[in-house]
């Protein structure tokens, strides 16, 4: 992500409203706790609003709106990436691991360089081992220094109920749809029924909705499942070994794919229900075969059925051909 002035600002955080001003009032008073809990799904934003505290708790020469200056020499250096005051555990992927921890636990005796505190920000804190966390309680019950601790989260529950209780917990709320069209509007000029899609897929999720917006991998596997929908719905389809070939060499992307049909059935039965064409229920084709009633609202509860059911026998490891198989030929059914 680009760390510009720009994007360092509290005004720019898109919705979260009531974190927002929470923060914003604790820099105000000087109200600082040593450790804080920022939880929400992935995507949401808890990690950039956790660098905007951040860069605002080590900034030496604070605006009076309480925002980062951008001159000192401490806000300089976070821009560029290379703050010593500024501290990032970050797993990538794996663990992270008692060692992690106690290499912060040298760092934070150190006074800071430029500010009057250090910041230590571990990603993706349902990450750290039991041996982690225990280690970091030492830290959280005697904090050093004015220096604070920042977790971030998409399981809360996978902290230990010790390390939540010495944190403030904040707990990230799903954007609004208008909150994240206002996002995707100036970044992109997709089709208003594209733009739908990308609302109902992202459900919220700002990082999402961003992933998938100039993603053109995504929208060919759109039109792709598209056209495996309406075949499926067909009376003679004759593609089946096609559309299980699709699935396969898709694997790595079955989540997606699994939730994209999801969508697509789901909405198709607003039209059904309308008995009218939806200009935003995506596709033309499909619109007009719910409405001449190839698909009925029955069969769309059952195939969403199917969906759910198939993404749970994915969860328990069910053979992946198997399972495949078994959706397509349920989803033909009549
Ligand atoms: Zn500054």
């Amino acid at each position: 992500m680009d760390l510009n002035n720009n994007i360092l600002n509290f005004n720019n955080i898109l919705g979260q409203k009531e974190i927002v001003e929470s923060l914003k009032n604790s820099v105000k008073n000087d109200k600082i706790s040593h450790s804080y809990i920022f939880s929400g799904p992935k995507g949401i934003g808890k990690k950039t609003l956790a660098k905007v505290f951040s860069y605002v708790l080590l900034c030496t020469d604070l605006k009076e709106e309480n925002e980062g200056c951008g001159k000192c020499l401490s806000c300089k250096y976070f821009l560029e990436k290379a703050n010593p005051d500024f501290y990032i555990i970050n797993s990538s992927g794996l663990n992270i691991m008692i060692e992690d921890i106690r290499k912060m636990q040298s760092d934070i005796v150190i006074k800071p360089l430029f500010s009057k505190r250090k910041v230590y920000l571990i990603i993706d804190g349902e990450k750290m081992t039991a041996q982690a966390q225990n280690c970091l309680l030492k830290t959280l019950e005697e904090p050093p220094g004015n220096n604070v601790i920042i977790i971030t989260t998409s399981n809360c529950n996978a902290l230990l109920a010790t390390v939540q209780s010495r944190c403030v917990k904040y707990s990230f709320k799903r954007n609004t749809n208008d909150e994240v069209q206002t996002i995707l509007k100036s970044k992109t000029c997709k089709l208003p029924e594209e733009m739908n899609f990308i609302l109902k897929y992202s459900d919220g999720i700002i990082g999402t909705a961003l992933e998938i917006v100039e993603s053109n991998e995504f929208f060919e596997l759109k039109e792709n499942l598209i056209n495996i929908v309406l075949e499926l719905a067909k009376e003679n389809n004759s593609k089946f070994f096609e559309i299980c070939n699709f699935f396969v060499q898709n694997k790595d992307n079955i989540d997606k794919l699994l939730d994209i049909m999801f969508l697509i059935y789901s909405n198709a039965i607003f039209s059904a229900a309308d008995k009218k064409e939806d200009p935003l229920v995506y596709h033309e084709a499909l619109n007009k075969m719910v409405v001449n009633e190839c698909l009925t609202i029955d069969k769309l509860l059952r195939n969403i059925e199917t969906i759910e059911q198939t993404k749970k026998y994915l969860k328990q490891n069910v053979n992946f051909e198997l399972a495949i198989e078994t959706m397509i030929i349920k989803l033909k059914e009549e």
